[in-house]
């Protein structure tokens, strides 16, 4: 049971995660997570390219490059480089996960995801399902 205490703090959060996104070079979409535990944002991320490299997303063609990380998968990794973990933790996110980023969030013990926007493949929610993990869907129009 979500109380409305929660649900007006997973819409802030998702608001901040939302405004994150705007830090992506990203041209074809922006997203922005955050990872929440123990009502402290430990982690963030949007989606880029590695560390070190050039800003730019897309190639000549306006394809999204191979090695653009997704902002799951930054919010996690970035946390493999602290002292904190996810274990437990919450993961707001713009977008509903891809199954790549499923599987990290799956393993990097995450409870729950809440996001705003449904991404046009669904076997990532699929699998999120299955592992057991609580999802809850709030439309962008009431954040
Ligand atoms: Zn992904």
């Amino acid at each position: 049971m979500i109380t409305d205490k929660q649900k007006a703090l997973d819409r802030r959060y998702l608001r901040m995660a939302k405004i994150w996104s705007e830090n992506s070079y990203c041209q074809r979409r922006q997203v922005g997570a955050l990872i929440v535990k123990d009502k402290m944002i430990i982690s963030d991320g949007y989606n880029g390219t590695p560390s070190g490299f050039e800003n730019c997303c897309e190639d000549e063609n306006g394809l999204t490059k191979l090695y653009v990380l997704h902002a799951e998968a930054n919010a996690i990794t970035k946390l493999a480089c602290s002292s904190n973990n996810s274990l437990g933790a919450t993961l707001y996110v713009t977008t509903s996960p891809c199954i790549e980023c499923a599987k990290l969030i799956i393993q990097a013990g995450i409870k729950r995801i809440v996001y705003c926007e449904k991404y046009r493949l669904t076997d990532g929610l699929d699998i999120l399902e299955r592992a057991g993990i609580e999802m809850q869907y709030i439309d962008k129009s009431e954040l």
